[in-house]
């Protein structure tokens, strides 16, 4: 057996040298093989037989067994290729397999990865300090670390509840509203299917028209705990509030003493050409949330509250994670700021929106293209949303249809005009393949 020298305290005597059995250099029979050893092989077709007879249905049948990812481009088990232009859904900010982000997570997965939250560590700490700057929070502000959107705006949703100690029962949110699917916020989240089945949901949630100011103040009083918004709401088709929006909100909530809370699990992190998807509109919120490209695609989600009041509603004891804020996730995070930031994606990401949303809208049969950056979605003038996807699979494109005739694109942040150019090209061609579908 290998053996290697620890040392352990023995008292007032200093450290003695002992043996301990070497469990992190022992051979793994066939490591050396990699994970097709751990998973076996197989095509496609056998990996989604295998896949439905033991996931559970929640997801339907996935569309492709992705095997293998390198920048903006993935491979599928039967060895084709994909221009990835929805990157994990907004989430693959710097690509697949970026080598800076994931040379970071390995040597942190190496060094440290895990300590619970009774212990602290440094990533965590600078991770804290680099997103306050980021948002230019002001002095007092705080980051509360989970390890998703929705744990993110859970964590949001148990601040606004500290909101005025059980007097402000309301909480406002917005139709067309995705913020999750844990219970609390799915009780934010608007679409019917989806929390339904799954009633009672934490109450005093109201829901109010999309972008209509004077429902908004004619909603917010003194009762109201807290406002959601999502900038731009995203599974909704990527529909963006107006700045006087964002104002009037922030005038609203401020007026009534309710927190402004702004999800930008899906806009924030560069997504729009800015660190995050508000800061156009000139407003300080009283707290954001941030997830999917965070960590660049290694789960972690944040809360961040503004300011020494919202920063101190939740006290010692009232919320909390194991694996939130653990050393992997926090460096994941802090190399894909440090990439973003480096090598000049924001402007990437500005350029490149602006090449793809002027070129989509000279495409025959697309009616309408909204978004800010490479948050993407734009209308066709029928309902083959779904078979454009399809016929974009076929052809080697990876888009998503948040509804019957919308398609989105969220790509990595680092995807080249050249890449954007080649789906403009196949563009007409994959509505062609789709209304012949129908
Ligand atoms: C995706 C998303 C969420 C939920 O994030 P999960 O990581 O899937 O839990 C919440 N809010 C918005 C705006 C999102 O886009």
């Amino acid at each position: 057996m290998n053996e290697t020298v620890g040392t352990a305290p023995t008292g007032d005597r200093g450290p003695a040298r002992f043996a301990v059995p070497d469990h992190t250099r022992a051979p793994i029979a066939g490591s050396d093989a990699k994970a097709s050893v751990m998973t076996g092989a197989g095509s496609g077709a056998e990996w989604l037989s295998r896949y439905s007879s033991s996931l559970m249905g929640v997801f339907g049948t996935p569309q492709r067994v992705l095997v293998r990812g390198a920048g903006c481009l993935v491979w599928d088990a039967d060895g084709k290729e994909y221009l990835d232009l929805l990157g994990g859904i907004a989430v693959n900010a710097m690509g697949h397999a970026h080598p800076f982000v994931t040379s970071v997570i390995a040597s942190q997965l190496a060094t440290l990865g895990h300590v619970s939250n009774f212990f602290t560590s440094p990533t965590q700490i600078a991770l804290a300090e680099k997103l306050l700057a980021l948002v230019k929070a002001p002095a007092a502000s705080k980051v509360f670390f989970a390890n998703s959107g929705t744990e993110a705006n859970e964590a949001a949703f148990k601040l606004a509840r500290r909101n005025g100690d059980g007097k402000r029962t309301k909480i406002i949110a917005l139709e067309g509203a995705f913020h999750g699917r844990t219970m609390g916020a799915l009780a934010l989240t608007a679409k019917e299917a989806y929390r339904t089945p799954f009633e009672p949901l934490p109450g005093g949630v109201v829901h109010i028209p999309f972008g209509d100011i004077e429902a908004l103040r004619a909603a917010v009083d003194d009762t109201t705990a807290a406002v959601f918004l999502e900038p731009i709401q995203g599974e909704a088709g990527v529909r963006p509030l107006s700045t006087e929006y964002l104002q009037a909100a922030r005038e609203a909530t401020t007026a009534a003493g309710a927190l402004l809370i702004l999800d930008e699990v899906q806009t924030g992190i560069g997504r729009t050409g800015k660190w995050l998807a508000s800061e156009d509109a000139g407003i300080v919120p009283d707290a954001i949330t941030l997830a999917k490209g965070l960590g660049g695609g290694f789960p972690v989600g944040a809360l961040i509250t503004f300011g020494e009041a919202t920063s101190s509603l939740l006290s010692a004891g009232q919320h909390g994670t194991t694996f939130g804020g653990n050393p992997v996730a926090t460096a994941a995070a802090l190399a894909t700021l440090h990439a973003i930031e480096s090598q000049g994606v924001l402007e990437n990401v500005r350029t490149v929106g602006a090449f793809l949303r002027k070129g989509l809208a000279d495409v025959d049969g697309v009616t309408e293209v909204r978004g800010v950056g490479l948050l993407i979605g734009f209308d066709l003038d029928a309902d083959v949303a779904p078979a454009v996807v399809q016929a974009g699979l076929d052809a080697g494109f990876i888009v998503n249809s948040p509804g019957p005739r919308t398609i989105r694109l969220a790509p990595p942040l680092i995807l080249s005009t050249e890449q954007a150019g080649r789906f403009l090209a196949a563009l007409p061609a994959l509505l062609q393949t789709a209304k012949e579908s129908q």
